[in-house]
């Protein structure tokens, strides 16, 4: 396939997200030479601009490295760009016809991107079904999130794509999904025996997700503020890592295998329930430099009195063999002490204990970002004559270990999944559903009671109340764990 031209569109392509990251993304694709070798590249918005003003606004966003030159002239010369509107269908035929352009030969296929708003979302793809559906080869259709906004939006406008093209058509990206460590975790879990038959109820404690940013809305508030924390972060990226921490073990590593087990482990768990969650907004820090000092109220884009999270922690439970009794808390915030997304499965205290109490619990920390390393803590004897107890690790810190390795972007691998053909890394539409049934009736119940959020002070570790909280749901801190970092041998 990877001989025949493939066209790669690119809807609302004058946007911040075209701008910052798929641009960029697709010229790192090309500049390593992994796209098949006859792909143009199409963008599209109602903006009238030609293809060096795209490159212009690009450029900032753009690495080219010293003698990449003539291979970057040589992609933006494989672009083109075309203004029209995302509702009339004689633009979309416009369209149809620049794409047809390069598509010499008996197959042809296409790929739409479509990096524009949900509102302007079902003109778009019935007039790329009307108009521009390739007609040697296939038609793939990549789209991001928001899916919905609660069960009822997200369920019509899975409808609406499912009238118009198959599943093996539709891509949802969800870009947690193309992080390594992400990826890794099915290897961590199913490749090795150590981990196989102690990931269960029997001896694991607590599993926490955490998501944190260093930073708060930076003025752009009024989109946040129509979505909060839950739905922005924890009911997509951090349930996609539950489901695959959580799930049985696949058939095989085919695409819909995977989707099976991710789907039938979140079947187990009930919808949230109130006394299981915990909402936190922003308060600015009086003592903090710039934005720091702004609470999320302050922002002129968010209307007044707004109780949207931008903070929560919830627990959700799984309610089959493997995992019954066994909290899965995830934990999302914005404005926090730090920029992290981990996993820690803690496991059970040691019983029988001839160690006078001095035994921490193992833990095992898978960290996404930044800087992908995976540890376990565990005990040792401390070296020497002293028959004493120490906190230590087994540690693999890619950076450390894999040193040449260059670990790719995300959308890179995402992206280049969609040429490939491969949706393992993609959110099937029954996962969806399970997603949106588990989290509506909390996000509900928290809009229509006005649940006022616990205030935190930006740059903090979050309310107060989630450390009780944590405590609650089995996830022990001693405060006693001191990590050296290594010293280079
Ligand atoms: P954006 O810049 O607001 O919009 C993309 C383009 O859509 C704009 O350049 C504009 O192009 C057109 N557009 C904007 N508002 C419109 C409206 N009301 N009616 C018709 N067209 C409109 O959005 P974005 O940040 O690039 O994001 C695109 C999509 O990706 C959105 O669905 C967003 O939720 C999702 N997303 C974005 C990010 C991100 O980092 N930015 C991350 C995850 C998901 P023209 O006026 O030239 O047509
Ligand atoms: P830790 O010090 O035992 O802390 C575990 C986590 O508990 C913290 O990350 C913190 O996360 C949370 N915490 C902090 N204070 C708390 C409190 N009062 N109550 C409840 N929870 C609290 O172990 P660690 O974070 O795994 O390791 C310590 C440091 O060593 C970290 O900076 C880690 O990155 C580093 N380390 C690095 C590597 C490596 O690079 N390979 C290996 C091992 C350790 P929240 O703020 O998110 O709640």
């Amino acid at each position: 396939d990877f001989d025949y031209p493939h066209t790669f569109i690119l809807l609302g392509a004058s946007g911040d997200l075209a701008k910052k990251k798929i641009y960029p993304t697709i010229w790192y694709l090309y500049r390593d030479n992994v796209l098949p070798k006859n792909t143009k590249f199409v963008g599209y918005a109602r903006t009238s601009q030609t293809v060096s003003e795209v490159r212009d606004k690009c450029k900032k966003y753009i690495k080219v490295r010293p003698g990449e030159e003539d291979k970057y002239e040589e992609f933006w010369a494989a672009n083109d760009y075309l203004a029209g509107a995302y509702d009339k269908r004689i633009d979309f035929e416009k369209l149809n016809q620049l794409i047809c352009k390069n598509e010499k030969g008996i197959v042809a296929n296409r790929i739409f991107y479509l990096a524009v708003p949900p509102t302007v979302f079902e003109d778009v793809t019935v007039n790329i079904k009307n108009s521009c559906i390739a007609i040697k080869g296939y038609t793939r259709v990549i789209i991001e999130k928001p899916f919905g906004r609660d069960d009822v939006s997200s369920d019509k406008l899975s409808n609406h794509l499912a009238n118009l093209f198959k599943e093996e058509q539709i891509y949802r990206i969800d870009h947690y999904l193309g992080k390594e460590m992400v990826q890794n975790l099915m290897t961590i879990r199913f490749a090795n025996q150590i981990f196989c038959p102690s990931w269960n109820r029997s001896n694991i404690a607590s599993v926490l997700i955490s998501f944190k940013e260093p930073f708060g809305t930076e003025g752009r508030g009024g989109y946040f503020d129509d979505f909060g924390m839950i739905r922005d972060v924890m009911q997509n990226h951090l349930l996609q890592i539950l489901s695959l921490i959580a799930m049985e073990k696949p058939v095989s590593l085919h695409p819909n295998d995977i989707r099976d087990e991710k789907v039938k482990v979140l079947r187990h768990i009930p919808a949230i329930e109130m006394k299981d969650i915990l909402v936190g907004q922003y308060v600015g820090n009086p003592n903090g430099n710039g934005e720091e000092k702004l609470g999320y109220l302050d922002d002129p884009t968010v209307p007044k009195g707004s109780v949207t999270p931008t903070y929560a922690l919830a627990a959700l439970w799984i309610n089959n063999a493997r995992w019954e009794g066994v909290p899965f808390i995830l934990r999302c915030g914005k404005a926090l002490n730090e920029r992290k997304a981990e996993v820690r499965i803690q496991y059970k205290d040691v019983p029988g204990d001839i160690f006078g109490g001095n035994t921490k619990r193992n833990e095992l920390v898978i960290r996404v970002q930044p800087g992908e390393a995976l540890y376990l803590k565990m005990m040792s004897k401390s070296p020497g004559m002293k028959f004493d107890l120490v906190e230590t690790e087994l540690d693999l810190t890619y950076s450390m270990r894999y040193r040449e390795a260059d670990v790719p972007d995300a959308y890179e691998r995402l992206i280049l999944d969609v040429f490939t053909g491969t949706q393992m890394h993609f959110v099937r539409s029954d996962e969806l559903k399970e997603a949106w049934r588990i989290f509506t009736p909390i996000l509900q119940q928290l809009e229509e009671n006005h649940v006022q959020p616990h205030p935190y002070v930006f740059g903090s570790r979050g309310p107060a109340a989630a450390d009780g909280k944590l405590a609650e749901y089995n996830f022990k801190y001693s405060g006693s764990y001191k990590w050296q970092k290594p010293s280079i041998c």
